[in-house]
Protein backbone atom coordinates (compact mmCIF):
# COMPACT_ATOMS: atom_id res chain seq x y z
CA UNK A 1 0.00 0.00 0.00
CA UNK A 2 1.21 3.23 -1.13
CA UNK A 3 0.17 6.23 0.80
CA UNK A 4 2.09 8.76 -1.66
CA UNK A 5 0.90 10.85 -4.50
CA UNK A 6 2.47 9.60 -7.81
CA UNK A 7 4.45 11.60 -10.11
CA UNK A 8 1.58 12.34 -12.24
CA UNK A 9 -0.52 13.35 -9.33
CA UNK A 10 2.22 15.55 -8.08
CA UNK A 11 2.44 17.32 -10.94
CA UNK A 12 -1.34 17.85 -11.39
CA UNK A 13 -1.21 19.27 -7.64
CA UNK A 14 0.95 21.79 -8.83
CA UNK A 15 -0.85 22.76 -11.92
CA UNK A 16 -3.90 22.92 -10.22
CA UNK A 17 -1.93 25.49 -7.23
CA UNK A 18 -0.82 27.42 -9.97
CA UNK A 19 -3.96 28.04 -11.66
CA UNK A 20 -6.02 28.87 -8.82
CA UNK A 21 -2.89 31.86 -7.62
CA UNK A 22 -3.54 33.16 -10.80
CA UNK A 23 -7.35 32.63 -10.80
CA UNK A 24 -8.37 33.81 -7.48
CA UNK A 25 -11.03 36.63 -7.26
CA UNK A 26 -9.84 39.51 -5.75
CA UNK A 27 -11.00 39.28 -2.02
CA UNK A 28 -13.45 36.18 -2.54
CA UNK A 29 -11.52 34.45 -0.14
CA UNK A 30 -12.00 37.02 2.54
CA UNK A 31 -15.02 37.54 2.09
CA UNK A 32 -16.65 33.94 1.96
CA UNK A 33 -17.03 32.78 5.20
CA UNK A 34 -17.53 29.10 4.54
CA UNK A 35 -16.36 27.04 7.44
CA UNK A 36 -15.45 23.57 6.54
CA UNK A 37 -18.01 20.83 7.02
CA UNK A 38 -20.63 23.53 7.36
CA UNK A 39 -23.41 24.55 5.30
CA UNK A 40 -24.23 27.69 6.48
CA UNK A 41 -22.11 30.09 5.61
CA UNK A 42 -21.72 29.43 1.77
CA UNK A 43 -21.43 32.44 0.08
CA UNK A 44 -22.74 30.87 -2.81
CA UNK A 45 -26.15 29.77 -1.31
CA UNK A 46 -26.48 33.91 -0.67
CA UNK A 47 -26.23 35.52 -3.64
CA UNK A 48 -25.39 34.62 -7.44
CA UNK A 49 -21.93 36.41 -8.09
CA UNK A 50 -21.02 37.10 -12.01
CA UNK A 51 -17.36 37.12 -10.76
CA UNK A 52 -18.22 33.37 -9.25
CA UNK A 53 -20.00 32.10 -12.55
CA UNK A 54 -17.22 33.42 -14.51
CA UNK A 55 -14.62 31.27 -12.74
CA UNK A 56 -16.99 28.45 -12.86
CA UNK A 57 -17.22 28.63 -16.77
CA UNK A 58 -13.15 29.06 -16.96
CA UNK A 59 -13.27 25.95 -15.10
CA UNK A 60 -15.95 24.04 -17.03
CA UNK A 61 -13.59 25.09 -20.07
CA UNK A 62 -11.09 23.23 -18.73
CA UNK A 63 -12.85 20.53 -17.68
CA UNK A 64 -12.16 20.53 -13.68
CA UNK A 65 -15.06 20.62 -12.66
CA UNK A 66 -16.20 17.47 -13.79
CA UNK A 67 -12.80 15.94 -14.01
CA UNK A 68 -13.76 12.44 -13.59
CA UNK A 69 -16.50 12.40 -15.38
CA UNK A 70 -16.09 9.95 -18.73
CA UNK A 71 -14.54 11.95 -21.91
CA UNK A 72 -18.25 10.99 -23.79
CA UNK A 73 -20.27 13.25 -21.45
CA UNK A 74 -17.70 16.30 -21.73
CA UNK A 75 -15.78 15.05 -18.36
CA UNK A 76 -12.52 15.29 -17.85
CA UNK A 77 -11.36 11.54 -18.01
CA UNK A 78 -9.39 11.76 -14.70
CA UNK A 79 -9.26 9.81 -11.74
CA UNK A 80 -11.08 10.45 -9.03
CA UNK A 81 -8.25 10.87 -7.06
CA UNK A 82 -7.49 13.95 -8.63
CA UNK A 83 -10.59 14.91 -8.56
CA UNK A 84 -10.04 14.94 -4.71
CA UNK A 85 -7.00 16.71 -5.24
CA UNK A 86 -8.53 19.60 -6.92
CA UNK A 87 -11.39 20.06 -4.24
CA UNK A 88 -8.64 20.29 -1.32
CA UNK A 89 -7.09 23.00 -3.28
CA UNK A 90 -10.33 24.54 -4.11
CA UNK A 91 -11.36 24.34 -0.38
CA UNK A 92 -7.73 25.23 1.28
CA UNK A 93 -7.58 28.45 -0.47
CA UNK A 94 -11.41 29.57 -0.24
CA UNK A 95 -12.14 29.43 -3.60
CA UNK A 96 -15.70 28.73 -5.51
CA UNK A 97 -16.27 25.54 -8.09
CA UNK A 98 -17.90 22.37 -7.41
CA UNK A 99 -21.20 22.45 -6.20
CA UNK A 100 -24.89 20.21 -5.28
CA UNK A 101 -24.24 20.00 -10.24
CA UNK A 102 -21.70 18.44 -10.42
CA UNK A 103 -21.03 16.43 -7.51
CA UNK A 104 -24.63 14.94 -6.59
CA UNK A 105 -26.96 15.79 -9.51
CA UNK A 106 -24.47 14.72 -12.32
CA UNK A 107 -22.93 11.58 -10.68
CA UNK A 108 -26.27 10.51 -10.19
CA UNK A 109 -27.41 11.14 -13.52
CA UNK A 110 -24.67 9.68 -15.47
CA UNK A 111 -25.30 6.63 -13.07
CA UNK A 112 -28.74 6.08 -13.34
CA UNK A 113 -30.39 8.69 -16.42
CA UNK A 114 -31.90 7.82 -19.78
CA UNK A 115 -29.34 8.84 -22.53
CA UNK A 116 -32.03 11.62 -23.58
CA UNK A 117 -31.36 13.04 -19.92
CA UNK A 118 -27.60 12.82 -19.98
CA UNK A 119 -27.50 14.49 -23.24
CA UNK A 120 -29.85 17.12 -22.09
CA UNK A 121 -28.15 18.34 -18.97
CA UNK A 122 -24.85 16.82 -18.73
CA UNK A 123 -23.36 19.28 -20.76
CA UNK A 124 -24.83 22.23 -18.80
CA UNK A 125 -23.50 20.93 -15.84
CA UNK A 126 -19.98 20.37 -17.59
CA UNK A 127 -20.22 23.76 -18.36
CA UNK A 128 -20.27 24.96 -14.91
CA UNK A 129 -23.62 27.09 -15.82
CA UNK A 130 -26.25 25.05 -14.29
CA UNK A 131 -26.85 25.35 -10.35
CA UNK A 132 -29.53 23.09 -8.57
CA UNK A 133 -30.59 22.91 -5.04
CA UNK A 134 -32.05 19.19 -3.35
CA UNK A 135 -35.50 19.27 -2.47
CA UNK A 136 -35.82 16.18 -0.23
CA UNK A 137 -36.43 17.09 3.12
CA UNK A 138 -40.44 18.69 4.38
CA UNK A 139 -41.61 19.70 7.48
CA UNK A 140 -42.44 16.42 8.56
CA UNK A 141 -39.84 13.99 6.80
CA UNK A 142 -36.24 14.96 7.80
CA UNK A 143 -34.56 12.39 8.70
CA UNK A 144 -37.27 9.69 8.27
CA UNK A 145 -37.68 10.13 4.06
CA UNK A 146 -39.51 7.66 3.71
CA UNK A 147 -42.44 10.10 5.36
CA UNK A 148 -42.50 12.84 2.37
CA UNK A 149 -45.54 13.69 1.02
CA UNK A 150 -44.95 15.85 -1.51
CA UNK A 151 -47.03 14.68 -4.60
CA UNK A 152 -46.33 14.35 -8.50
CA UNK A 153 -49.36 12.92 -10.64
CA UNK A 154 -48.86 11.71 -14.02
CA UNK A 155 -50.63 13.88 -16.58
CA UNK A 156 -50.25 13.00 -19.84
CA UNK A 157 -46.21 13.96 -20.70
CA UNK A 158 -45.98 15.50 -16.92
CA UNK A 159 -45.87 14.94 -13.60
CA UNK A 160 -48.18 17.62 -11.94
CA UNK A 161 -46.27 18.66 -8.11
CA UNK A 162 -48.05 19.55 -5.04
CA UNK A 163 -46.47 19.58 -1.51
CA UNK A 164 -43.67 21.44 0.58
CA UNK A 165 -39.77 21.45 0.96
CA UNK A 166 -37.96 22.73 3.58
CA UNK A 167 -34.30 23.60 4.41
CA UNK A 168 -33.67 24.31 1.02
CA UNK A 169 -29.80 25.08 0.78
CA UNK A 170 -29.12 27.96 -2.15
CA UNK A 171 -33.19 27.29 -3.77
CA UNK A 172 -33.41 31.16 -4.31
CA UNK A 173 -30.03 31.13 -6.34
CA UNK A 174 -30.55 28.09 -8.15
CA UNK A 175 -31.99 27.18 -11.60
CA UNK A 176 -33.21 23.65 -10.73
CA UNK A 177 -34.53 21.84 -8.27
CA UNK A 178 -33.29 17.80 -7.66
CA UNK A 179 -36.45 16.83 -5.95
CA UNK A 180 -38.32 13.47 -4.68
CA UNK A 181 -41.78 13.26 -4.55
CA UNK A 182 -44.23 10.09 -3.96
CA UNK A 183 -45.80 9.04 -7.34
CA UNK A 184 -47.29 6.13 -6.73
CA UNK A 185 -49.12 6.81 -2.96
CA UNK A 186 -50.60 3.09 -2.68
CA UNK A 187 -47.06 1.89 -2.92
CA UNK A 188 -44.45 2.08 0.32
CA UNK A 189 -42.35 4.99 -0.09
CA UNK A 190 -39.41 2.71 -1.34
CA UNK A 191 -41.16 1.51 -4.23
CA UNK A 192 -43.71 4.52 -5.01
CA UNK A 193 -41.06 7.26 -5.21
CA UNK A 194 -39.68 9.21 -7.98
CA UNK A 195 -36.42 11.55 -8.15
CA UNK A 196 -36.84 14.31 -10.86
CA UNK A 197 -35.53 18.14 -12.02
CA UNK A 198 -37.95 20.50 -12.01
CA UNK A 199 -37.00 24.26 -13.72
CA UNK A 200 -37.25 26.71 -10.28
CA UNK A 201 -38.84 29.21 -13.27
CA UNK A 202 -42.00 26.89 -13.43
CA UNK A 203 -45.66 28.39 -12.53
CA UNK A 204 -46.64 27.10 -9.37
CA UNK A 205 -43.28 27.13 -7.25
CA UNK A 206 -43.47 29.82 -3.99
CA UNK A 207 -40.00 30.68 -1.99
CA UNK A 208 -39.50 31.82 1.21
CA UNK A 209 -36.34 32.74 2.94
CA UNK A 210 -35.05 30.89 6.06
CA UNK A 211 -32.40 32.52 7.83
CA UNK A 212 -30.05 30.93 9.45
CA UNK A 213 -28.49 30.64 12.77
CA UNK A 214 -25.55 32.96 11.79
CA UNK A 215 -27.93 35.78 10.64
CA UNK A 216 -27.93 34.61 6.80
CA UNK A 217 -30.12 33.49 4.08
CA UNK A 218 -29.34 30.02 3.17
CA UNK A 219 -32.15 28.11 3.76
CA UNK A 220 -35.78 28.37 1.77
CA UNK A 221 -38.92 26.97 2.40
CA UNK A 222 -40.16 25.98 -0.68
CA UNK A 223 -43.88 25.53 -2.13
CA UNK A 224 -45.28 23.80 -5.30
CA UNK A 225 -48.75 23.86 -6.38
CA UNK A 226 -49.74 21.93 -9.49
CA UNK A 227 -46.08 22.66 -10.92
CA UNK A 228 -46.07 20.93 -14.15
CA UNK A 229 -42.88 18.88 -14.54
CA UNK A 230 -41.89 17.17 -18.04
CA UNK A 231 -41.71 13.39 -17.21
CA UNK A 232 -38.88 12.95 -19.19
CA UNK A 233 -37.18 15.00 -16.57
CA UNK A 234 -37.46 11.90 -14.35
CA UNK A 235 -34.16 10.18 -13.42
CA UNK A 236 -33.63 6.68 -14.30
CA UNK A 237 -37.11 4.72 -13.78
CA UNK A 238 -40.24 6.19 -12.25
CA UNK A 239 -40.93 4.70 -8.56
CA UNK A 240 -37.45 4.14 -8.14
CA UNK A 241 -36.52 7.11 -6.88
CA UNK A 242 -36.08 6.34 -3.06
CA UNK A 243 -33.22 4.11 -4.04
CA UNK A 244 -31.51 6.91 -6.55
CA UNK A 245 -31.48 8.87 -3.49
CA UNK A 246 -29.76 6.52 -1.29
CA UNK A 247 -27.05 6.89 -3.76
CA UNK A 248 -27.20 10.79 -4.25
CA UNK A 249 -26.99 11.35 -0.76
CA UNK A 250 -23.85 9.30 -0.43
CA UNK A 251 -22.62 11.86 -3.06
CA UNK A 252 -23.28 14.33 -0.54
CA UNK A 253 -21.64 12.81 2.61
CA UNK A 254 -18.45 12.33 0.47
CA UNK A 255 -18.22 15.97 -0.46
CA UNK A 256 -15.48 17.04 1.98
CA UNK A 257 -13.53 20.12 2.04
CA UNK A 258 -10.21 18.46 3.38
CA UNK A 259 -8.58 21.80 2.41
CA UNK A 260 -10.77 24.07 4.33
CA UNK A 261 -9.67 22.40 7.33
CA UNK A 262 -6.01 22.43 7.14
CA UNK A 263 -6.70 25.69 6.72
CA UNK A 264 -8.21 26.72 9.55
CA UNK A 265 -6.19 24.53 11.25
CA UNK A 266 -3.18 26.62 9.82
CA UNK A 267 -4.78 29.82 10.78
CA UNK A 268 -4.92 28.72 14.31
CA UNK A 269 -1.57 27.09 15.06
CA UNK A 270 -0.42 30.42 13.65
CA UNK A 271 -2.08 32.25 15.54
CA UNK A 272 -0.68 30.67 18.92
CA UNK A 273 2.82 31.03 17.45
CA UNK A 274 2.25 34.62 17.10
CA UNK A 275 0.13 35.61 20.31
CA UNK A 276 1.07 35.81 24.22
CA UNK A 277 -1.11 35.95 27.01
CA UNK A 278 0.09 36.72 30.52
CA UNK A 279 3.66 36.95 28.56
CA UNK A 280 3.93 33.65 27.36
CA UNK A 281 2.95 32.56 23.77
CA UNK A 282 0.28 30.68 23.61
CA UNK A 283 1.73 27.81 21.58
CA UNK A 284 4.00 27.17 24.44
CA UNK A 285 0.99 26.68 26.72
CA UNK A 286 1.06 22.54 27.51
CA UNK A 287 -3.24 22.77 27.11
CA UNK A 288 -2.72 24.88 23.91
CA UNK A 289 -0.58 22.03 22.52
CA UNK A 290 -2.60 18.85 23.56
CA UNK A 291 -5.25 20.66 21.86
CA UNK A 292 -3.71 21.42 18.47
CA UNK A 293 -2.08 18.16 18.70
CA UNK A 294 -5.16 15.90 18.80
CA UNK A 295 -6.82 18.25 15.98
CA UNK A 296 -3.93 17.59 13.94
CA UNK A 297 -4.24 14.19 14.13
CA UNK A 298 -7.77 14.06 13.26
CA UNK A 299 -7.50 15.85 10.47
CA UNK A 300 -4.50 13.34 9.40
CA UNK A 301 -7.32 10.62 10.28
CA UNK A 302 -10.13 12.41 7.64
CA UNK A 303 -7.13 12.69 4.86
CA UNK A 304 -6.66 9.18 4.84
CA UNK A 305 -10.09 8.50 5.26
CA UNK A 306 -10.74 11.14 2.37
CA UNK A 307 -8.48 9.87 -0.23
CA UNK A 308 -9.16 6.07 0.68
CA UNK A 309 -12.66 6.98 -0.71
CA UNK A 310 -11.48 8.53 -4.06
CA UNK A 311 -9.16 5.57 -4.65
CA UNK A 312 -12.25 3.37 -4.21
CA UNK A 313 -13.85 5.43 -6.61
CA UNK A 314 -10.91 5.01 -9.48
CA UNK A 315 -11.05 1.21 -8.49
CA UNK A 316 -14.63 0.71 -9.33
CA UNK A 317 -15.69 0.30 -5.70
CA UNK A 318 -18.66 1.84 -4.37
CA UNK A 319 -17.67 3.94 -0.92
CA UNK A 320 -20.82 3.34 0.86
CA UNK A 321 -20.30 2.78 4.34
CA UNK A 322 -16.95 4.96 3.62
CA UNK A 323 -19.33 7.57 2.82
CA UNK A 324 -21.40 7.66 6.14
CA UNK A 325 -17.79 7.58 8.58
CA UNK A 326 -16.24 10.24 6.83
CA UNK A 327 -19.44 12.27 7.15
CA UNK A 328 -19.55 11.37 10.84
CA UNK A 329 -16.04 11.74 11.00
CA UNK A 330 -15.16 15.19 9.55
CA UNK A 331 -18.86 16.83 10.74
CA UNK A 332 -17.62 16.21 14.72
CA UNK A 333 -14.55 17.00 13.51
CA UNK A 334 -15.83 20.72 12.10
CA UNK A 335 -17.57 21.43 15.39
CA UNK A 336 -14.11 19.91 17.29
CA UNK A 337 -12.28 22.52 15.49
CA UNK A 338 -14.35 25.56 15.90
CA UNK A 339 -14.62 24.66 19.45
CA UNK A 340 -10.91 24.47 19.85
CA UNK A 341 -10.43 27.96 18.48
CA UNK A 342 -13.24 29.46 21.14
CA UNK A 343 -11.18 28.04 23.61
CA UNK A 344 -7.38 28.78 22.93
CA UNK A 345 -8.33 32.27 21.55
CA UNK A 346 -10.52 33.34 24.31
CA UNK A 347 -13.71 35.99 24.82
CA UNK A 348 -12.74 38.04 22.06
CA UNK A 349 -12.77 34.71 19.30
CA UNK A 350 -16.82 35.52 19.43
CA UNK A 351 -16.21 38.40 17.43
CA UNK A 352 -18.35 38.83 14.56
CA UNK A 353 -16.29 39.70 11.39
CA UNK A 354 -15.75 43.26 10.73
CA UNK A 355 -15.23 43.78 14.27
CA UNK A 356 -11.31 45.11 14.18
CA UNK A 357 -10.62 43.29 17.44
CA UNK A 358 -12.22 39.59 15.85
CA UNK A 359 -8.96 37.18 15.97
CA UNK A 360 -8.83 35.45 12.38
CA UNK A 361 -11.04 37.75 10.99
CA UNK A 362 -13.90 36.82 13.19
CA UNK A 363 -13.78 33.22 11.36
CA UNK A 364 -14.45 31.04 14.23
CA UNK A 365 -17.28 33.02 15.27
CA UNK A 366 -19.03 32.01 12.49
CA UNK A 367 -17.52 28.65 12.37
CA UNK A 368 -18.59 27.68 16.01
CA UNK A 369 -22.42 28.60 14.70
CA UNK A 370 -22.29 27.11 11.68
CA UNK A 371 -20.52 24.18 12.81
CA UNK A 372 -23.41 23.08 14.38
CA UNK A 373 -25.14 22.59 10.73
CA UNK A 374 -22.43 19.97 9.88
CA UNK A 375 -23.87 17.35 12.07
CA UNK A 376 -27.43 18.20 11.08
CA UNK A 377 -27.05 18.38 6.81
CA UNK A 378 -27.21 14.99 4.82
CA UNK A 379 -28.27 12.97 7.60
CA UNK A 380 -27.50 13.44 11.26
CA UNK A 381 -24.63 12.09 12.99
CA UNK A 382 -27.26 9.94 14.59
CA UNK A 383 -28.37 8.75 11.08
CA UNK A 384 -24.74 8.21 10.11
CA UNK A 385 -24.49 5.77 13.35
CA UNK A 386 -27.57 4.05 12.22
CA UNK A 387 -26.29 3.13 8.90
CA UNK A 388 -22.73 2.56 10.29
CA UNK A 389 -24.13 -0.26 12.87
CA UNK A 390 -26.55 -1.79 10.07
CA UNK A 391 -24.49 -1.47 6.75
CA UNK A 392 -21.20 -1.62 8.34
CA UNK A 393 -21.33 -4.00 11.19
CA UNK A 394 -24.45 -5.99 10.09
CA UNK A 395 -26.17 -5.58 12.95
CA UNK A 396 -29.40 -6.42 12.58
CA UNK A 397 -31.84 -2.93 12.32
CA UNK A 398 -34.02 -1.98 14.55
C1 LIG B 1 -27.47 23.54 7.21
C2 LIG B 1 -28.47 22.58 6.66
C3 LIG B 1 -28.69 22.52 5.31
C4 LIG B 1 -29.66 21.68 4.80
N1 LIG B 1 -29.89 21.70 3.47
C5 LIG B 1 -30.86 20.92 2.97
C6 LIG B 1 -31.18 20.96 1.58
O1 LIG B 1 -30.55 21.69 0.80
N2 LIG B 1 -32.18 20.21 1.12
C7 LIG B 1 -32.90 19.38 1.94
O2 LIG B 1 -33.77 18.69 1.44
N3 LIG B 1 -32.65 19.33 3.26
C8 LIG B 1 -31.65 20.09 3.79
N4 LIG B 1 -31.40 20.06 5.14
C9 LIG B 1 -32.27 19.28 6.02
C10 LIG B 1 -31.57 18.09 6.65
O3 LIG B 1 -31.37 17.08 5.70
C11 LIG B 1 -32.43 17.64 7.83
O4 LIG B 1 -32.45 18.69 8.77
C12 LIG B 1 -31.87 16.40 8.48
O5 LIG B 1 -31.97 15.29 7.65
C13 LIG B 1 -32.60 16.11 9.82
O6 LIG B 1 -33.98 16.12 9.65
P1 LIG B 1 -34.93 16.99 10.61
O7 LIG B 1 -34.38 18.36 10.68
O8 LIG B 1 -36.31 16.82 10.16
O9 LIG B 1 -34.73 16.36 12.05
P2 LIG B 1 -35.42 15.04 12.60
O10 LIG B 1 -35.35 13.98 11.55
O11 LIG B 1 -36.73 15.39 13.15
O12 LIG B 1 -34.42 14.66 13.76
C14 LIG B 1 -34.44 15.29 15.04
C15 LIG B 1 -33.42 14.60 15.93
O13 LIG B 1 -33.80 13.21 16.10
C16 LIG B 1 -32.72 12.37 15.73
N5 LIG B 1 -33.24 11.17 15.06
C17 LIG B 1 -34.21 11.12 14.11
N6 LIG B 1 -34.39 9.85 13.71
C18 LIG B 1 -33.52 9.09 14.43
C19 LIG B 1 -33.22 7.70 14.46
N7 LIG B 1 -33.87 6.83 13.68
N8 LIG B 1 -32.25 7.25 15.32
C20 LIG B 1 -31.59 8.13 16.12
N9 LIG B 1 -31.84 9.46 16.13
C21 LIG B 1 -32.78 9.93 15.29
C22 LIG B 1 -31.90 13.19 14.74
O14 LIG B 1 -30.55 12.74 14.68
C23 LIG B 1 -32.02 14.58 15.33
O15 LIG B 1 -31.09 14.76 16.37
C24 LIG B 1 -30.43 20.88 5.68
C25 LIG B 1 -30.20 20.94 7.05
C26 LIG B 1 -29.23 21.78 7.55
C27 LIG B 1 -29.00 21.86 9.04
Amino acid sequence: MDFHFNEAEKKFRAEVEEFILEEMLPGYADKDLYWPGGYGAIGEFEVRDPAVEKLREKMGERGWLTMAWPKEYGGGGRSFVEQAIFFELLSYYGMPGMDVSTLISGPTILRFGSEELKSEWIPRIVKGNLKFWLAYSEPNAGSDLAAIQARADIDGDDLIVNGQKIWGSGAHVADCGWMVARTDMAAPPYKGTSLFIVDNKSPGITMRPIVNINGFHSFNEVFFDNVRVPKKNVVGDMNMGFYYLMVALDFERLVISMGGFRRRFEDLLNYTRNTRRNGKLLSEDARVRAKLAQLATEIEIAFLLYYKTAWMMDNNLFPNIEASEIKLVTTLLSRKLADAGMEIMGQQAQLWPGSRHAPLSGRFAVGYLDSISAVIGAGTSEIQRNILAQRGLGLKRK
